[in-house]
């Protein structure tokens, strides 16, 4: 470690000398952040693969559509001909809202918002899905990957935010892959965000390694009592692992520029369930333990009872879909209700004793925590 010594001129220091008549400016916002985490300037990764890796994987993306096994439920379907269980056929994808976005966290928001794109449709059913209108039914308009691309670059030019942020892609990754392709070439400039359920497959993310700076995985449950019940998947957690692992080698942890907003790495949340502390306490201790005890997490407490939670039980189907307790009078009764403090409480402080310490909040308001 070098050290500066008091008996050197004040020339060789490296301050800038500020001229008395003229303020003092500080261009960037000051981070309290170590090196490895703080990063002088960023160029998002698609501007770094050659023309070469860039046709290979336009070319992977159109074999992927013929015969889909593109996430854990390998319908292995021609998308041009048929839809597999995401409904989403091959030549666009449906898309719910485009807009900048204020309900992410502040390091994605930042002052202009995140440039959300919300995919309709998903491979998972979760039964408590918080945006259960676009992601179990398709609502929304169809767009190509070219249109995408170009809709990115409206939210780079005329929306200023800080990113494009994907929102459920996992089922049209051969698609967000073309449009990220397209895109660089019409000048995009700004980190990809894949805003994702975990319940990817290796083969997708190897497609996405090289296009993709942000990955923001949920890690939902950890049994797979849990998995089947409320998500309808049977392999979640193992997926979700595995996932989340391959993310990280890509990536890396969550690392910002000077002005506070983030550029490359891994963020992981997890909502807290009621009644579920001790899974949520499991998955944050894999964490630790499994990818990186400096893994940036949001530990989130807005769950809210949504969906098919709270709702009457169905005819015969009644026994089947209530909880272990026969007395349940509603559908997933054991889920229906908003989370209590004390359970975030309890799975924040799990994290901290199994090592982790970078957590962050949901933005206070619609922009910066500042
Ligand atoms: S992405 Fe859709 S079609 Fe492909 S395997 Fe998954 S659910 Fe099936």
């Amino acid at each position: 470690m070098s050290s500066v010594s008091l008996t050197k001129p004040l020339r060789r220091l490296r301050f800038p000398l500020v001229p008395f008549n003229k303020p003092y400016r500080v261009s960037q916002r000051s981070l309290h952040l170590a090196p490895p985490w703080l990063l002088d300037d960023y160029i998002p990764r698609y501007h770094l693969i050659s023309s070469l890796d860039a046709a290979k994987k336009r070319s992977l993306a159109y074999a992927h559509l013929r015969e889909c096994n593109l996430c854990p439920r390998k319908c292995g379907v021609n998308r041009y001909e048929k839809s597999g269980m995401c409904l989403v056929g091959a030549q666009t994808v449906k898309v719910n809202t485009i807009a900048p976005h204020f309900g992410e966290e502040p390091c994605f928001q930042g002052h202009n918002g995140s440039g959300s794109v919300f995919f309709s449709g998903c491979n998972l059913r979760c039964s408590f899905c918080q945006n259960w209108d676009i992601s179990h039914q398709l609502n929304g308009f169809d767009l190509t990957p070219e249109e995408l691309a170009e809709w990115y670059m409206k939210l780079q030019e005329v929306g200023r935010v800080h990113n494009i942020n994907l929102v459920t892609p996992e089922h049209v990754v051969p698609q967000v892959v073309l449009s990220i392709l397209h895109a660089r070439e019409l000048g995009l400039r700004l980190p990809i965000i894949y805003n994702t359920s975990s319940f990817d497959s290796l083969e997708s993310l190897e497609l996405l390694d090289g296009l993709v700076d942000i990955y923001l995985p949920d890690f939902k449950v950890w049994t797979d009592k849990s998995s089947k019940r409320l998500l309808k998947a049977d392999n979640y957690t193992e997926t979700a692992m595995e996932s989340i692992k391959a993310m990280h080698a890509q990536v890396g942890d969550l690392c910002f520029t000077g002005d506070g907003i983030a550029k490359k790495g891994v963020l992981v949340r997890h909502l807290v369930m009621p009644g579920m502390e001790e899974e949520g306490k499991q998955i944050v201790k894999w964490l630790a333990e499994n990818v990186s005890k400096d893994i940036m997490v949001h530990i989130m407490e807005q769950y809210f009872p949504r969906a098919h939670v709270g709702k009457p039980l169905r005819g015969k189907k009644a026994g089947a879909d209530a909880s272990s307790d026969a007395t349940a009078k509603v559908r997933y009764e054991e889920i229906n209700r908003p989370v209590d403090l004390s359970e975030v409480e309890s799975i924040k402080k799990a994290a901290q004793e199994a090592g982790i310490w970078r957590f962050v909040e949901a933005a206070k308001h619609g922009g910066f925590n500042i």
